[in-house]
């Protein structure tokens, strides 16, 4: 094995050998065919993805004495600068020269023309780390560079440099190298050097390496040394897809994929087998704990995502398997998984029995109950009173018995999908003409409830009603929640007074009394709390209608909410009455001969 570094040994000496930045080489070519130089350029971008190898090739070109438009890689000027030894190109490292005396040297040596290139071009690296007077010295030069000078500045963090330099710079945002020309990327290497490294081997060093090329020739040069160590009498070096995860600690995504369709598919059991699998299998359940939560974020993308392919680092198969589990679980579930297995890994972190923390956390998720957000649940009312609506006008005719075939609707109280994912629940049972449940009105209720607490400003009722889901809804109690993100407002929003004003509005409207409870979501590290109800001694802020909450209220966007709803809502005016029976007594005489 050669000592040359890989990275250093494959640095692309062309543009057209340069990885993943065809946007950045094409345009500087074409200003160099259009005789279009700026005098200051701004690379941005993570590390390794090219920013210094392209600003010493485009300061290669600029100073190339050979024929054609290509840097020749014989001329003095480009041996010089491939040797580091460049009289025409300086490269600073931002990080130790940050000083007004460094800019000052610079600007002294501006001052001199190129001994035997074109240019003097100053590449100067990490330019965030330059202090502000440094910035404020190098700004003059910028505002009337000498007509021989290049500035080429490469930073990692753009945010950190002072607006004025970038409004004079023409500015490249480098990316991060796709994962698959990552791939194409060592494999061409892999060939030349005479080496062997299963694909999914490849594959999993440029996952590892983040879109950085050069992380990625640092692991495998890595993986190189060890891998003859290994086996020091090969004759040519093969090194399998195991070997490269073992040294890489990757977990095997099999492992994974099966733990989440367990959390997914509600099985607890299988989860724990699962991890028992992981302990056999020699993993760090550290390690483990933190691919399960970017394994749940991934679900999160999936659910939402058209096409997730750009943003999850999985196969199409996986993917679609995925999608499908996926299509009937709430965003505000997979919300509070996400905040589950972030609190459980937390703890799995600090812990010094990590396995025991990742199994109950894995019970927590594989156990959770679907939580249905109250918008989801109003249009399903607002289905329900149509259907129930029509069945009144057939008893109005007082003629006939109702039809068999026209069933008034009940929620099934405690049913786990009663309406996930935005689709109307299949489960049903048939009341042969009673008067609509008291908990399809309870469903109703919150929205009216919602209404009036803004009417007559109960800002903190208002406020809690706008993130509010239901958790539960049975006979005189409906249980309230929230999504995880919002558990401190709405603890502030619930106290006695809130509760109090809930239950008397609803009492005025429907007659009846309920109880009203709020359960907070689980909180991070204390999943296993979420089911119980709220201690009757409530902890609240003290009772006050501030001015501030109203005018919170007045911008929120409850207030559209509210006012776009009564259109959609069916209206209980006799028009409307009519049109339901007129229509109930077509479809029922329509089968009938004449
Ligand atoms: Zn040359």
């Amino acid at each position: 094995m050669s000592y040359l570094v890989l990275a250093r040994k494959w640095r692309p000496q062309t543009f057209e050998d340069v990885v993943g930045q065809e946007h950045v080489t094409q345009t500087l070519r074409n200003a160099i065919l259009q005789d279009r130089v700026a005098h200051a350029y701004l690379f941005t971008g993570v590390r390794g993805v090219g920013k210094t190898t392209v600003a010493r090739i485009f300061a290669k070109v600029l100073n190339c004495r050979g024929p054609g438009r290509k840097p020749c890689d014989a001329c003095v000027s480009c041996r010089e600068i491939m040797t580091g030894n460049s009289a025409d190109v300086f490269e600073i490292d931002g990080a130790s020269n940050t000083s007004v005396d460094d800019v000052r040297a610079l600007k002294e040596n501006i001052k001199y023309l190129p001994s035997h290139g074109a240019y003097k071009i100053y590449i100067i690296d990490e330019v965030h780390m330059l202090s502000n007077s440094a910035f404020n010295a190098l700004l003059k030069t910028l505002e009337e560079p000498p007509k021989h000078v290049v500035f080429i500045f490469a930073t990692t963090e753009p945010h950190k440099i002072p607006d004025t330099v970038p409004s004079r710079c023409q500015r490249f945002d480098f990316k991060r190298v796709p994962t698959p020309k990552i791939v194409a990327q060592i494999e061409k290497i892999l060939s030349a050097e005479g080496i062997t490294i299963e694909r999914d081997g490849i594959e999993a060093i440029a996952r590892a390496a983040e879109g950085s090329l050069r992380d990625a020739l640092s692991i495998l040069d890595q993986i190189i040394a060890w891998g003859a160590g290994q086996d020091p009498d090969a004759e040519r070096l093969a090194i399998s897809g195991d070997a490269v995860r073992t040294f890489l600690g990757e977990v095997d995504r099999q492992i994974l994929l099966d733990l989440v369709c367990a959390i997914l598919d509600r099985a607890p059991g299988t989860a724990l087998q699962i991890i028992g699998r992981a302990h056999e299998a020699g993993y760090d359940f550290r390690q483990f704990s933190t691919h399960l939560v970017s394994w749940i974020r991934n679900l999160t993308v999936i659910r939402l995502v058209e096409e997730p392919r750009a943003l999850v680092e999985l196969d199409e198969e996986t993917i679609g398997q995925l999608k499908r589990r996926l299509a009937d679980v709430s965003l505000p579930t997979l919300e509070q998984m996400f905040a589950l297995a972030l609190a459980g890994d937390e703890q799995v972190q600090r812990s010094e029995h990590p396995r025991i923390i990742l199994e109950m956390t894995v019970v927590r998720l594989a156990t959770l109950e679907d939580l249905v957000p109250i918008r989801e649940i109003l249009g399903y009312v607002r289905q329900l009173e149509q259907r129930i609506g029509s069945l009144g006008g057939a008893e109005a005719e007082g003629t006939r018995p109702p039809q068999p075939s026209k069933p008034a609707l009940t929620v099934v109280p405690g049913g786990r999908a009663s309406a996930r994912g935005g689709n109307p629940p299949d489960r049903h049972t048939a009341h042969e003409a009673t008067p609509p449940p008291p908990r399809v009105e309870g469903m109703e209720l919150i929205e009216r409830i919602a209404t009036v607490a803004e009417k007559r400003r109960f800002g903190r009722l208002a406020t809690f009603l706008e993130h509010a889901l239901i958790r539960k809804l049975e006979e005189g109690t409906i249980l309230l929640t929230c999504p995880p993100e919002y558990t401190a407002q709405s603890k502030i929003a619930w106290d006695e007074e809130t509760a109090a004003t809930f239950e008397r509005i609803y009492e005025e409207a429907f007659g009846r009394k309920i109880r009203a409870k709020f359960v907070p979501p689980p909180r991070h590290g204390e999943g296993g709390e979420r089911s119980t109800p709220l201690p009757s001694k409530r902890r609240g802020p003290p009772m006050q209608r501030s001015g501030h909450s109203s005018e919170a209220l007045r911008s929120s966007p409850m207030r559209s909410r509210i006012s776009s709803t009564p259109a959609q809502r069916p209206t209980p005016s006799p028009e409307a009455n009519r049109k339901i029976e007129v229509e109930s007594e077509v479809t029922d005489r329509a089968p009938s001969p004449p």
